[in-house]
Formats: structure tokens, C-alpha cells, sequence
């Protein structure tokens, strides 16, 4: 059953963003897309975006028809206000505060609230973004609470009915690869595995069987074990 609302996906060309992508497509009639320019160390996540669209589009004509709009924002501001190993080239450490210094501060909050001035313009109900409690690095600006709360306030202060949907808050990596299987078959996850872009370091040169990355950094291992473990649940 299709839903005639519309969604407005945050899209950042990685693989939880692109499995959220999906299922949308699956859900909601008509579906836009969100990205952010925020100063990126590597800017290979915005450069494989558009092949990911792409992709999507033609593995599925359905899929091809509800797919619209897709918005590039600047937020370069974040770059300027924040030093992290995000956006600045210093290695990736544990902070006193017990989070990593690739946390963003502010990063999520600030995207979910420019999504929702966008979805308002754009007459979209549903924001959908890949937040996640299960697997992620200690973010606090994912967690669910986190969400729960900032649809409040978004709602109360811009006297909206947004709805802020994350599909992948409960689910550890493999069963997100899992979700795409279900989404969009082998076809979807072949494409999450060579379009997608999720290395911190935005190594690109060699294609493992979960896809590129330098297979070292958090987010590598994370994707690479994620994987492994999908497949073997999947024998
Ligand atoms: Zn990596």
C-alpha cells in the first residue's frame, strides 16, 4: 500500500542513507532527496550521489516514477563553526567526553531542522533519515529520544504534522543489509555495495565484497562486519 504523502529523504550517498532511500520508494508516492555540503574531509560521498540516484532509477520503473526532486544544500557553515576529524584533517581519536572527534556537534540537529523548512516549501509530511541507536559510535544526536524530541519541536515551531521517520534506529548493520534485500533484492544490495560510499577516509581504489573503503576506519569495519554477518545469517 502505497502512501500518498510525500517524503523528503536525507540522502548522503552512503549505504544507511541509500537503504533508507529504498524504503521510502517503497512506501511513499512521491519521494525527494536532501544533501548537505557541510566541508566533508572527502568529498567522494557527494560525488557518488548522483550515480546512486541513477542506479535507483533503473532498477526499478515504479521506483523511477515516485523519485523527485533532489536538493544539494550548503551547510559549509559547520566546517567553520566546528573543528572535527570530519572536517578538518587531523586522525580520527576518543575525546574526553567519551565521543570520537568524528562527532559533528549540532550536525544532525541542524539537517533534520534545514530538511523540514525544505519539506514545508516542498508541501512533504514525512522526513526520513538514517539515525541509529544500534550500531552507532555513541552519537547522541541520533538516538531516538534525540528524534523524538526535535519532531516536538520542529512541529510546535512551525505549526506542522512532520512526521520523522528512521527505519534503521533498531537495526544493527546486518540486518540493514538485510532490509535492502528485502527492499529491493540482490539488485539493490549489489548497488548499496558498489555505488554507495561510507570510509571515513574516502579510500575508493579497491572493491571488497562489502564494498569500497580503506576496510580500517570505524565506519569501514562497521560496514565490512555488518556484511559478513549478514551473509552468513542469510546461508
Ligand atoms: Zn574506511
Amino acid at each position: 500500500m502505497i502512501s500518498q504523502e510525500g517524503a523528503l529523504v536525507l540522502f548522503s550517498g552512503g549505504q544507511d542513507s541509500t537503504t533508507c532511500l529504498a524504503w521510502a520508494l517503497a512506501r511513499y508516492a512521491r519521494v525527494e532527496t536532501i544533501g548537505f555540503d557541510y566541508g566533508q574531509r572527502h568529498a567522494i560521498e557527494l560525488a557518488v550521489r548522483p550515480h546512486v540516484l541513477q542506479q535507483l532509477r533503473a532498477s526499478s520503473a515504479d521506483w523511477d516514477a515516485r523519485l523527485s526532486e533532489d536538493h544539494m544544500i550548503d551547510l559549509s557553515l559547520i566546517s567553520r563553526i566546528s573543528d572535527t576529524a570530519m572536517t578538518s584533517n587531523v586522525a580520527i581519536t576518543m575525546q574526553e567526553n567519551g565521543l570520537p572527534n568524528t562527532f559533528v556537534p549540532g550536525r544532525n540537529l541542524l539537517f533534520l531542522t534545514v530538511a523540514a523548512t525544505v519539506a514545508y516549501r516542498r508541501g512533504l509530511t514525512v522526513l526520513v533519515g538514517g539515525m541509529c541507536e544500534t550500531d552507532f559510535s555513541g552519537y547522541p544526536d541520533c538516538r531516538d529520544d534525540t528524534i523524538k524530541a526535535l519532531q516536538v519541536a520542529l512541529n510546535l515551531g512551525m505549526a506542522t504534522r512532520l512526521k520523522l521517520e528512521t527505519p534503521l534506529m533498531w537495526l544493527d548493520k546486518a540486518q540493514t543489509w538485510s532490509l535492502a534485500k528485502q527492499t529491493g533484492g540482490t539488485t539493490l544490495v549489489d548497488l548499496i555495495r558498489s555505488e554507495t560510499h561510507t570510509c571515513y577516509l574516502g579510500e575508493r581504489g579497491t572493491l571488497h565484497d562489502w564494498g569500497y573503503g580503506c576496510g580500517q576506519c570505524p565506519a569501514c569495519e562497521l560496514r565490512a562486519r555488518g556484511y559478513q554477518r549478514y551473509t552468513q545469517e542469510a546461508i
